[in-house]
């Protein structure tokens, strides 16, 4: 009888521990079945460029069923466990619940914008974590343009033309200046816009930006974006966010439209469903990515605590994806070694290197314990994701996007629409609207919130539940 291997969550971690169970087990030793609850993966480091406009949205994904061989996918959302008795439970797509029974089950579930109990942060702000708030963040500074553009008062149009980021992590930072140097593209086309400038700030609550590398590098990269005329607000915090400002504790009062979130990460909710021991919200680990406790459940990546051995295994490794990918290959090992038999090993991966991409031929690196800046640290950053992202087709599509953009001025279609169409009778609509139909019964355009993304929501009116054992 073949063994039962389930993997909840397709990221980085789910994806590299499919692919290497895939690699060291015989096809017929295991049915693997990966749950995810979107039918792709998302490249994070190169969401900046998403959100920047130099790379297609769809070249940031990797399509999960083609880089698997013969890992069944199901889409779905993990909504619980019952752990003795080895079952998953999943909310599919189509609606109904499923059960799935599992021999072993890897745990990749990923992480959330972290919030903080502000007033008006879920309300008014936008967190960068996922492709859709990427892309709404794009749009969304369009239409500020457009918006801008179309008022006579500066003092209103300043709300418009201000972008307050929160959190100097690599990703928001790498955020920001990609945002910054789009808008600074397209200004042209606004020339309101372009005569009153617009305005971008960081604001973090410690003294310096970017704890992940060196302090030196930490002060080039500010030095860098001052010189585009960022401005930075350090060792103070947001106290309140509203739809046309924000308020700082030392009681500077910003008027802007524009709150993005970037403070940090928790583990995603859905891991609290699974019964698992936690520490601080991620699931307690061994060295050898085994959850304490069980011997057949496993976690690696943002959800689990996973001693890092860079830290003599005294705090858990940070949550990158260079991490969780190489935690994921490791724990498709261990599977195979549990399940032969065979010896499990620990993980014992240090952080070679990091790179932050600042835009405009800028970015900076460190990288086996080698400092690089500038022009140089951008091209090896370039050529680190494109050789790190997963098939031949989907590089040479970076390629093409990073080339294209070399050449031509960016795209400034505020595309917002998409995947929102009016409703085909919309005439008949306006014209009982017209008539006195209340406006909150009209469709309306997505909003620009900080929301909880992936948050595990009850299936209503479900199908009969089907159990994949039954199948077999
Ligand atoms: C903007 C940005 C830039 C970054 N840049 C870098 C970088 O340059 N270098 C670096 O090393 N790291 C970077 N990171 C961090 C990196 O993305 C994460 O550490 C990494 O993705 C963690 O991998 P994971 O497998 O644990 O989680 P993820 O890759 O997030 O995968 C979790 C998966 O689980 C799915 N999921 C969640 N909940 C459920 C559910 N209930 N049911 C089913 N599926 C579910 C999610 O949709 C997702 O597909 C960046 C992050 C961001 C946000």
């Amino acid at each position: 009888m073949a063994w039962r291997i389930v993997i909840a969550g397709g990221g980085f971690g789910g994806l590299y521990a499919a692919r290497e169970l895939e690699r060291v087990l015989p096809p017929q030793a295991a049915r693997i079945t990966l749950v995810n609850d979107v039918n792709f993966m998302l490249y994070t480091p190169l969401l900046p460029g998403a959100a920047a406009g130099t790379l297609e949205p769809r070249h940031v994904v990797v399509p999960l069923r083609e880089e698997l061989e013969r890992t069944e996918l199901l889409v779905g959302g993990v909504a619980g466990a019952d752990l003795d008795d080895r079952w998953l439970h999943v909310d599919t797509l189509e609606g109904h619940s499923e059960r799935l029974r599992f021999d072993h089950l890897i745990v990749a579930l990923g992480s959330v914008s972290r919030t903080l109990p502000i007033p008006g942060l879920v309300e008014h702000a936008i967190g960068f974590k996922t492709l859709a708030e990427a892309i709404t963040l794009r749009n969304h500074l369009i239409r500020c343009l457009e918006m801008a553009e179309s008022l006579e008062d500066p003092a209103e149009r300043e709300k418009y033309l201000t972008f307050v980021f929160v959190g100097g992590g690599y990703a928001g930072v790498e955020g920001l200046a990609e945002l910054q140097d789009f808008a600074a593209d397209i200004i042209e086309l606004y020339p309101h816009c372009r005569l009153q400038g617009t305005r971008f700030l960081l604001v973090e609550a410690s003294d310096r930006i970017m704890r992940e590398i060196s302090a030196d590098l930490a002060d080039f990269t500010r030095r860098e974006l001052m010189g585009r005329g960022i401005e930075f607000r350090l060792g103070t915090t947001v106290e309140e966010v509203g739809a046309d400002h924000v308020r700082l504790a030392t009681g500077e009062t910003m008027p802007t439209r524009t709150v993005v979130w970037t403070a940090g990460v928790r583990p995603h909710p859905a891991v609290a469903t699974l019964g698992l021991p936690l520490e601080r919200g991620r699931i307690k680990v061994d060295a050898t990515l085994k959850v304490e406790g069980r011997d057949n459940v496993w976690a690696i990546g943002d959800a689990a605590a996973v001693p890092d051995p860079a830290q003599k295994g005294r705090a858990p490794t940070p949550p990158t994806a260079q991490h969780a990918l190489r935690q994921g290959k490791r724990v498709g090992q261990n599977v195979a070694a549990t399940i032969g038999n065979g010896r499990v090993r620990p993980f014992t991966y240090k952080t070679l290197g990091v790179f932050v991409d600042l835009g405009r031929f800028q970015a900076v690196a460190s990288t086996l314990g080698i400092k690089w800046r500038g022009f140089p640290a951008w091209f090896l950053a370039r050529s680190y994701h494109l050789f790190a992202m997963p098939g031949f087709r989907r590089q040479l599509r970076l390629v093409t996007d990073w080339t294209v953009d070399l050449m031509f001025p960016r795209d400034a279609s505020e595309l917002a629409q998409l995947g929102h169409p009016a409703p085909l009778d919309e005439g008949e609509l306006e014209a009982q609207s017209a008539g006195g139909t209340p406006a909150e019964d009209r469709p309306v355009p997505p909003d620009l919130r900080l929301t909880a993304e992936h948050e595990a929501v009850p299936v209503e009116g479900a199908g009969s539940p089907r159990e994949s054992a039954a199948e077999e």
